[in-house]
């Protein structure tokens, strides 16, 4: 009943037209928070955002770390600093020459962009590559497109081996931390990255939202266990790179490249932005995230995150204020240093870990809540239909696309590390700005949202659907992992058919049945869950159905890392055991 009524509560609460049964008080709950979200209060913390160069473990890092802290404890939540140690990757000296005669030295600074003041500010340092290897390399350089294996394979068919060169790499195919890899792996001495405008849709700043010929894209290069590269990478504008490429022929250059990195790692201390609204069952929560370091001054790479969550803050504190305590505690965290390997939450998920993995129910996560016109979403299995119906009704999209999660942000470490159901979303774009000085507040009120509506909408939907979740007698369900591992089966099946390998589709089909069946079953049951039980399961099927190389995602990890090993053996031990995982979960459903 309760879910029954909810569902039609925001239609009558917005537009106010049925004189229907009065509001209950989850419906006036609601109403009353959706009120106080506004794009005003965006828009300024946007300004703050944009004060300060704020990359991991600088003095602006720090402020914007108390003042987040300030500002929930202003809105009425408990807040305090979690600080974690890290290291932090800075650059000690950069350079770029190609020794033609004469020698060409590359200016690497970010260059002034006409009619953005604002974003040409001084005192923020060369780009480069965090996790990037130490090192001077004199090679020539080889032109391989976008770094992915058909680019290796066309290089070698002209007779080019990429062996001790440098290898030019335009950025965006892949996780850049993969391309630079993939060159290591391949024997290349060094890397240089660059964007490349010539694939744009649209004008390129400062006249409109794409990247241009000057933006250089920052970056992390780190694997998953943070472990930086052997080789030196680079990252820089395109027209220093045409300067290379206009000395080439047929992908190669004539003059050789002198790239030097020399990088330092400086052990340090980091700062989390936790507030917190205690619920009645303080074992219990829900975790609402983004990330407050950024590569220069974010302003919507992470700082329309911390706008959307601080205009959160301000409505759920709001509710508290005035006598509503909800029954699950709801934490809202500004996490630090995402931009070199997402540290801050997986330090706060390894200080929290057996709390987490006995209450936390949901962690939602907005990386770029306001970046651009187009709405995205992941979600796990768990939460995807009650999160579908929340951005319905908020946002107004009739039918949004919600992918399965995958990498990139920091609800890794929630759902990887614990299985912790997660909903990622936001408004992206082409952020042609992207981790470069231009990703600030003139590009985000022209171009990454106008008005800052969106900062408010996302706001609205992450408040109602922490909400919901926090009070929600039955805030799980099952029947939605059905259709993510059909799909992660048949990927898998291809996956072992390249690599001449066989996996049991039958034993894992009949367990994937014996689970549909049983989710269907509890999914319909009304009376309360055993919240417990079903966060266990919840927690299994993550595990199980997601996991993320780069990127993209990837079902049944497990099996999927024992057929890179390529015995027939290990895969047939993974599959036995993933289906008798499955039907663990599934017995725990009655
Ligand atoms: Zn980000």
């Amino acid at each position: 009943v309760k879910n029954l009524v909810r569902f039609c509560a925001l239609a009558s609460a917005l537009t106010l037209s049925l004189g229907a049964a009065a509001p209950s008080t989850e419906q006036r709950l609601e109403s009353a928070f959706l009120a106080i979200p506004s794009a005003d209060g965006a828009r300024a913390t946007s300004q703050v955002m944009n004060q300060s160069y704020h990359y991991p473990g600088t003095p602006g890092d720090h402020q914007l770390a108390l003042y987040m802290r300030d500002r929930m404890r202003a809105f009425g939540l408990n807040a305090r600093i979690e600080s974690f140690p890290a290291t932090v990757y800075t650059p000690r000296s950069l350079s770029l020459a190609l020794l033609t005669t004469p020698v060409v030295s590359f200016d690497l600074h970010d260059r002034a962009a006409p009619g953005d003041a604002g974003g040409s500010r001084p005192g923020i340092g060369l780009p480069f590559n965090a996790g990037s290897g130490s090192g001077e390399v004199t090679a020539r350089v080889v032109d391989l497109g976008a770094g992915i294996d058909r680019d290796y394979t066309r290089v070698g068919s002209n007779g080019i081996d990429v062996r001790g060169k440098i290898a030019l790499i335009r950025y965006g195919a892949e996780y850049r931390g993969s391309l630079a890899k993939r060159a290591q792996d391949h024997g290349a001495a060094g890397v240089i990255f660059f964007t490349d405008p010539s694939t744009n849709k649209g004008p390129a700043y400062p006249n409109g939202p794409y990247p241009s010929d000057f933006t250089i894209q920052r970056g992390e290069v780190m694997d998953s266990d943070k472990v930086p590269l052997k080789i030196p990478t680079l990252p820089i504008d395109a027209r220093n790179a045409r300067v290379i490429i206009a000395n080439m022929h047929h992908g190669l250059s004539d003059a050789t490249v002198r790239l030097h990195v020399e990088m330092n790692a400086r052990q340090t201390t980091l700062w989390n932005s936790i507030g917190e609204i205690p619920g009645t069952h303080a074992n219990q929560s829900i975790i609402l995230g983004g990330h407050r370091d950024a590569w220069v001054f974010g302003v919507s790479d992470d700082g329309s995150g911390i706008a959307t969550l601080l205009e959160v803050a301000r409505g759920l504190g709001q509710l508290h204020r005035s006598g509503w305590t909800p029954d699950r505690t709801i934490v809202i965290a500004g996490w630090d240093a995402e931009e070199i390997g997402e540290l801050g939450s997986a330090a706060y998920v390894a200080m929290h870990r057996s709390q987490l993995q006995r209450g936390c129910i949901a962690y939602i996560n907005t990386d770029e809540s306001a970046s651009g016109p187009d709405f995205g979403a992941a979600a796990a299995g768990a939460i995807a239909d009650d999160a579908t119906t929340v951005i319905r009704q908020t946002l107004g999209i009739s039918k949004p696309d919600i992918g399965d999660p995958a990498g990139g942000s920091d609800f890794e470490s929630f759902i990887y590390g614990v299985g912790t159901p997660i909903l990622d979303l936001g408004y992206t774009g082409p952020l042609g700005t992207y981790h470069s000085p231009y990703d600030d507040f003139r590009y985000a009120s022209l171009y990454a949202d106008p008005g800052f509506v969106h900062h408010k909408t996302i706001a609205q939907a992450i408040g109602i659907f922490a909400m919901r979740l926090a009070q929600s007698s039955r805030p799980l369900h099952f029947v939605p992992y059905v259709a993510a591992l059909n799909s992660g089966l048949r990927d898998l099946v291809k996956t072992a058919k390249q690599q001449r390998l066989a996996v049991d589709s039958v034993s894992l089909t009949k367990a994937i049945h014996v689970l549909q069946a049983r989710a269907i079953r509890y999914d319909a049951v009304t009376m309360p869950q055993d919240v417990p039980v079903a966060l266990r399961v919840a927690q299994q099927l993550d595990r199980i159905a997601y996991s993320a190389s780069g990127y993209s995602g990837v079902a049944f990890p497990t099996i999927v890392n024992a057929l890179a090993t390529g015995k027939q053996s290990a895969v047939d031990a993974e599959v036995r055991a993933t289906v008798v995982k499955l039907n663990q979960a599934a017995s725990l459903l009655h």
